[in-house]
């Protein structure tokens, strides 16, 4: 074998590591997600990425659920707090590449297309702004319901905010209705009579429909947009990313490997249009970037590593 033929084989072998290995972590994360349903748990963990508030049976909660949940019983949200700042602060948005159950659903629906829609760079920035309006209404509608009801006076707001008030994210959240909903209808349909079944979809329920309605969009978007639900609409996406810029772990990038003039493997192959080629040398955390890897594993004279601290 021939140097050049060495080092492409090397090189396969790094690509086939870290992505199987990012593969299998998260399958892990997902099976352990629901490893209540074979006798594990539930714990007193929650964690910054996006499931459910809607699954009961589950062994590790979702933080963002968790956090408007408690401000809907008027209890200081310390626990998910603290789970977004710690994990922000020491691994940024890894929990995003390596662990999201509804960031693994998107990895896998990005294989059935091939060729990907490729956005601008000025829309793409202009669209990651979504995510943060959505973290802002959802924390104003739960903060100001929590403390209505501190006041005594959130008992109308409450009622006013109906199916909203627990979770003002999640009573439209896409993972809700994949995890929660969706499931939910299938046992319904194994139990039931079918006839009332099918009488129960076909009634006129506004809040199921639009659901179902967002949760397709969000999955077919995906399909063609890696990513496109973390990079411009997710909540714990935005907390995240807003907190990224002050993480622990970055990536650098070597300027005496990196030939950047002709070589863009390492943008092309980026999920989140993180503009690599733009950041500084010596580390970058950028808002957007999940730590999944690729660029790494993309980089054919390997200038790209991870960077801790
Ligand atoms: S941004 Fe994506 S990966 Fe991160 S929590 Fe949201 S859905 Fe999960
Ligand atoms: S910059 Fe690299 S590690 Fe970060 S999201 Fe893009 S490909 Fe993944």
């Amino acid at each position: 074998m021939t140097a050049s033929g060495k080092t492409a084989f090397r090189i396969k072998k790094v690509v086939w590591r870290i992505e199987t290995a990012r593969k299998m972590a998260q399958f892990l994360s997902f099976a352990l997600f629901n490893a209540v349903l074979f006798g594990l748990g539930p714990w007193p963990i929650v964690l910054p990425v996006l499931y459910s508030l809607g699954v009961q049976q589950k062994t590790i909660g979702d933080a963002f659920a968790i956090l408007q949940w408690m401000l809907h019983e008027s209890i200081f949200p310390w626990l998910p707090l603290a789970s977004f700042f710690l994990i922000a602060v020491f691994l940024g948005r890894t929990l995003c590449g390596w662990v999201c159950p509804f960031g693994f659903v998107q990895d896998l629906l990005e294989y059935i297309k091939r060729k990907h829609i490729e956005l601008s760079m000025r829309t793409h920035e202009g669209m990651t702004r979504i995510k943060y309006v959505i973290l802002a209404i959802t924390l104003l509608v739960s903060g100001t319901l929590a403390i209505s009801l501190a006041t005594g006076v959130g008992g109308g707001y409450k009622a006013a905010l109906g199916a909203f008030a627990p979770g003002p994210f999640n009573a439209l959240s896409p993972a809700d209705t994949l995890f929660a909903i969706l499931p939910r209808m299938v046992l319904n349909l194994r139990y039931a009579n079918l006839d009332a079944f099918v009488a129960g979809i076909l009634v006129v329920r506004p809040l199921l429909w639009t659901r179902l309605v967002i949760m397709v969009l969000t999955l077919v978007l995906a399909v063609y947009v890696p990513r496109s639900w973390c990079r411009y609409v997710c909540p714990h996406g935005a907390a995240l990313a807003f907190l990224n810029r002050f993480s622990f772990l970055g990536l650098k990038r070597d300027p005496l490997k990196c030939t950047k003039a002709g070589c863009r493997a390492c943008v092309e192959v980026c999920p989140m249009k993180v503009p690599i080629l733009d950041s500084p040398w010596e580390k970058f955390t950028d808002p957007e970037c999940i730590y999944c890897l690729k660029c790494v594993e993309s980089c054919t004279t390997r200038a790209i590593r991870p960077k801790f601290p």
